[in-house]
């Protein structure tokens, strides 16, 4: 997984190279060039100064009541705990919407501590979840595997969501 990291990594810094234009990597390219320790303290300084005013929550356009699934955020995160448990909340957060994310920015906009939300998104959205936690390290096992559990069981439902009527009726009857 690694080797793979770094190819990504490498490519996107290649392609930075070839346009001279574009002088200053973006986050994502430096967190995607970070160790793994330095990544870990990047996100524990950022997570820590989170408030839990749920202003990533209620300004997100896809950020649907009821699509918390299995992964009820209160089963992980309790309340009243700030900061939120290390980093349980964001990355629960933002792998409830991984897929529907416009990759807007308006979270990261109206984070009031100032919390690179949307290069967040950039990796639920690019990469797996066994790369995000690679790239987020500190998840206790157990919550990864319920993590990685509801992302694939999502993705299944919103695949079944976008086939055809005719074909859902029929898999229902298979
Ligand atoms: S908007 Fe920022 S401070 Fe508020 S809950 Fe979201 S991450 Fe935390
Ligand atoms: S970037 Fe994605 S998670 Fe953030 S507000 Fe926009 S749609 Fe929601």
């Amino acid at each position: 997984m690694k080797h793979a990291l770094t190819t990504v990594a490498g490519n996107r810094f290649e392609a930075v190279e070839k346009k001279d234009e574009i002088a200053v990597p973006t986050l994502l390219q430096e967190v995607l060039a970070m160790g793994k320790s330095e990544r870990k303290t990047f996100w524990q300084d950022h997570f820590k100064k989170c408030i839990k005013c749920y202003g990533c929550v209620d300004i997100c356009p896809v950020q649907l009541p009821g699509t918390h699934g299995t992964l009820e955020m209160e089963k992980w995160v309790p309340r009243g705990e700030l900061p939120p448990v290390y980093p349980l909340f964001h990355l629960i957060r933002a792998y409830q919407i991984w897929d529907t994310c416009v990759l807007c920015g308006d979270c990261e906009q109206t984070c009031p501590a100032g919390i690179p939300l949307k290069t967040l998104q950039d990796l639920v959205r690019y990469f797996s979840p066994e790369e995000v936690f690679d790239l987020v390290p500190g998840l206790p096992e157990n919550a990864q595997n319920a993590i990685i559990d509801f992302v694939k069981s999502t993705q299944h439902i919103r695949e079944n969501e976008n086939r055809p009527l005719k074909e859902q009726e029929l898999m229902k009857g298979a």
